[in-house]
């Protein structure tokens, strides 16, 4: 029989959401009758690009080659991931696609110009805030797509929230009313952004769960009138945590200081021996020439003197070989782990510490990107006709995730370094080899 499965990110939601939730009725409906897994293991960095790449491929970032939300470019705004190209394994639509599913993909991370999903739109934006991000949107988005793009592009404003959230559900809304799609897998995230601008558990925080849970209801609304509503598994999951900051630690202006980064007259890197790329909580050593052992030996020297300083606010380096073990690996040669209160800046000049800035997510009041088992733990809860009623796991992996869909959906991901959470699903729909 063919399965419908619906999953809908709800980015930086927390275990520690629960109370939240009595507030909204749509996803707690969903908590209450199905399984939840209490605490899952994000990514490290704990960050939404890495984080949705490991959620949606069952691999490590070792496998599926996503680092960071952004490049590691030597400038102040490095491009982002887009495209699902980038990816380095195959992912959940891949495999869903070869099970004869339809598939509609609604602002998911990494998935630009998915040949796998048939009704995509995907997370992208202009580069600038005033910029027209339609000439992008055309080349990621699948067939067809522009006709929506062109009639809600009003809605949206650059990547602000909640209006990239509205615009999205607006598409999904006309894709579940005309074609119905087996898989829908949406990802919101205008609570992320309140506990950025305001804090983890600002109020602004719960009024955007709120404002989440009300469109989750709009689009459970529709699948109910067409009578489908039932036959979904719903599944509800967060993908990272959120830790207070206090200060920005600006590492590059110590590096140009010290002869490691050159600047022109207009503060531009023009070359570098070394150049650090914020991941928020922690930080991408970048060596331009990492077999150049007298340089490589200076900034070891120079790290772990910024560790000793706790003021610094750096807590530990990891390099190639810890990174390793931490399923880390990216085009970077050390990782800067900050202690708490201290998140990474980028730029190059200027003065060092800065107080935080809601200009961008890695330097705003609450932040994150660091080691993921730190702070609150993303949540993760389904409910539907193959999920177990009323079980409750401690504890789970993101690289879970895609497997359990799997599992569901009764198709292979033989690439997956996660496996399917059995304890939470009615039955095991692979087929295992006697
Ligand atoms: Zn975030």
């Amino acid at each position: 029989m063919e399965k419908k499965l619906f999953v809908i990110s709800v980015d930086s939601l927390f275990f520690d959401d629960v109370q939240w939730l009595t507030d909204c009725p749509n996803l707690y409906g969903i908590y209450q009758r199905g399984s939840v897994v209490q605490k899952m293991m994000s990514t490290y960095p704990a960050m939404t690009y890495v984080a949705h790449s490991t959620m949606m491929t069952g691999c490590h970032e070792e496998m599926h080659g996503i680092y960071h939300n952004e490049k590691a470019e030597v400038v102040e705004h490095p491009a982002w991931h887009w495209y699902r190209k980038e990816l380095n394994s195959d992912t959940v639509f891949d495999a869903a696609k070869k099970g004869g599913y339809t598939i509609s993909v609604i602002n998911w991370p990494v998935t630009g110009a998915d040949p796998s999903i048939d009704y995509l739109i995907p997370e992208i934006w202009s580069d600038e805030p005033e910029g027209d991000s339609r000439p992008r949107f055309l080349t990621v988005c699948s067939q067809g797509m522009d006709k929506l793009y062109d009639k809600y592009r009003h809605m949206l404003r650059w990547k602000y929230q909640p209006e990239l959230d509205d615009f999205g559900v607006a598409c999904l809304k006309d894709i579940i009313r005309e074609y119905e799609p087996d898989i829908i897998m949406l990802h919101l995230s205008y609570l992320d952004h309140a506990r950025h601008s305001y804090g983890g558990f600002a109020p602004e925080a719960k009024e955007a769960l709120m404002e989440c849970d009300r469109k989750i209801g709009e689009l459970m609304d529709i699948l109910q009138a067409k009578g489908l509503l039932e036959q979904y598994n719903i599944c509800v999951m967060g993908d990272h945590g959120h830790l207070p900051v206090r200060q920005v630690f600006n590492p590059n202006i110590l590096l140009a200081e010290q002869g490691f980064i050159t600047l022109d007259s207009k503060g531009q890197v023009v070359d570098y021996k070394c150049y650090i790329h914020s991941a928020g909580l922690s930080a991408h050593v970048m060596l331009k020439n990492p077999k150049d052992h007298i340089i490589k030996k200076q900034v070891e020297t120079l790290l772990k003197s910024w560790v000793e300083k706790k003021e610094y606010g750096c807590e530990q380096i990891f390099d190639k070989t810890q990174m390793e073990k931490l399923h880390l690996k990216g085009p970077f040669d050390y990782v800067i782990e900050g202690r708490a209160g201290t998140s990474f800046g980028n730029k190059c000049r200027g003065p060092v510490f800065c107080p935080t800035d809601n200009s961008d997510y890695k330097l705003s009041v609450s932040a994150h990107g660091h080691l993921p088992e730190k702070g609150p733990q993303p949540i993760f809860f389904g409910a539907g006709p193959d999920i177990r009623e009323n079980i409750v796991v401690e504890r789970g992996r993101l690289i879970d995730e895609a497997p359990t869909y799997a599992s569901i959906l009764g198709v292979e991901m033989p690439w997956a370094q996660g496996r399917a959470m059995k304890e939470i699903l009615k039955q095991d729909y692979n087929n295992e080899e006697e």
